[in-house]
């Protein structure tokens, strides 16, 4: 018998709607505020869920919990074999579906990916410049990114964000020409802050381009008028004064959005977070193999969820990093 969803509650009543699913911990990128040069151990592959327990983890998410929209991330997700066919199967229980992604081959999957039902995607650019690109993540591809950011939007995979993360010293100088970029080809710029997750722990706070700082910067050459509605949505945004373009900045360190954060974690190997910044997990990977029903893995979930702090502490020294980095969580 099917009955309605019964919302997925903490204690201080926020209600989770958003579930981010990592694919893979795998990338074909290095960049340098996300991981070493020499990559990670990456997880064994019989560690990981197949492509049947992460279709069984979102059935029951959509089904029962009211998740009504499913982001897939990672690593690197494209690197996933098979994922249009996976993105039709999650599509296919209702959420709305959305990807991030480098955009390293996305000029060949978007077609498949958005006729298989997935609806926006987001893809990192943290510069212009094909020699900087190469600096910061460590790999001479800019030109497949800008390939895959034009095939996305053709693709109707909108609207396109497009995601970069300034840090001094690096890139902090062309965070307006990005936004130019974006607003001439139509995407969305998001701004994102540094965080503590990069896997060397070399995370410097002074090396962080605070939302202040963006604001300034973007302002020396936009007239930015502040879109009201934020809802639970991470980024704040503007609107380019005489057009329709927005932008926003995720400012997770100086501006936490815990308040009303609406979102919930699977990594790619099956553990359950409950926040980006958590230092526990459920093993749902665990419940998935030891044969449990869908009572006892929704029962897991919402303890998990039950359990959540009512914010991370980046911005204080009581700060405790999660022992996973951003790549191994699902960003
Ligand atoms: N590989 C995909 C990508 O780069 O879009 C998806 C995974 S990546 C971990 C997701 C997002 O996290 C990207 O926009 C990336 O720039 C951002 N990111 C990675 N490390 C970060 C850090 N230490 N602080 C803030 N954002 C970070
Ligand atoms: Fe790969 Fe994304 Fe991390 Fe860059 S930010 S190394 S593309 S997972």
């Amino acid at each position: 018998m099917n009955t309605a969803p019964r919302p997925l509650l903490d204690r201080f009543g926020r209600v989770h709607t958003d579930l981010r699913v990592s694919l893979t911990d795998r990338c074909n990128l290095r960049c340098t505020y996300c991981m070493p040069a020499e990559g990670l151990d990456w997880l064994p592959r019989a560690q990981a869920l197949g492509d049947d327990e992460v279709v069984r983890l979102v059935r029951i998410a959509v089904g029962r919990l009211g998740i009504a929209s499913v982001r897939l991330t990672g690593g690197e997700p494209l690197l996933r074999r098979g994922l249009p066919e996976l993105v039709g199967r999650i599509a296919a229980l209702g959420p709305e579906v959305s990807l991030t992604t480098n955009g390293i081959g996305l000029a060949r999957t978007a077609v498949a990916l958005r006729a298989a039902g997935l609806e926006r995607v987001n893809v990192s650019l943290d510069t212009l410049r094909p020699e900087r690109f190469a600096r910061i993540t460590r790999r001479d591809r800019i030109a497949d990114v800008f390939a895959g950011l034009a095939a996305a939007r053709a693709a109707g995979l909108g609207p396109v964000k497009v995601n970069a993360v300034p840090v001094r010293g690096v890139n902090e100088d062309e965070i307006s020409e990005l936004a130019a970029f974006a607003v001439e080809h139509g995407y969305r710029m998001r701004f994102i802050e540094s965080m503590p997750l990069d896997a060397q722990g070399a995370w410097d706070r002074s090396a962080m381009v605070t939302a202040a700082e963006v604001l300034e910067r973007l302002g020396e050459r936009f007239d930015l008028l502040p879109v009201g509605r934020r809802g639970n949505a991470p980024a704040e945004e503007w609107r380019v004064a005489g057009t329709d373009a927005v932008i926003g900045v995720i400012a997770s360190v100086t501006r936490p959005f815990c308040g009303g954060c609406d979102r919930v974690r699977l990594t790619a190997d099956g553990q359950l977070r409950n926040c980006l910044f958590a230092t526990a997990e459920s093993d749902l990977r665990a419940l998935l193999r030891g044969g449990a029903d869908d009572d006892r893995i929704e029962a897991a979930w919402r303890a998990s969820v039950a359990g959540k702090g009512p914010g991370h502490a980046v911005n204080s020294d009581d700060f405790v990093r999660p022992d996973r980095p951003m790549s191994a969580i699902g960003g």
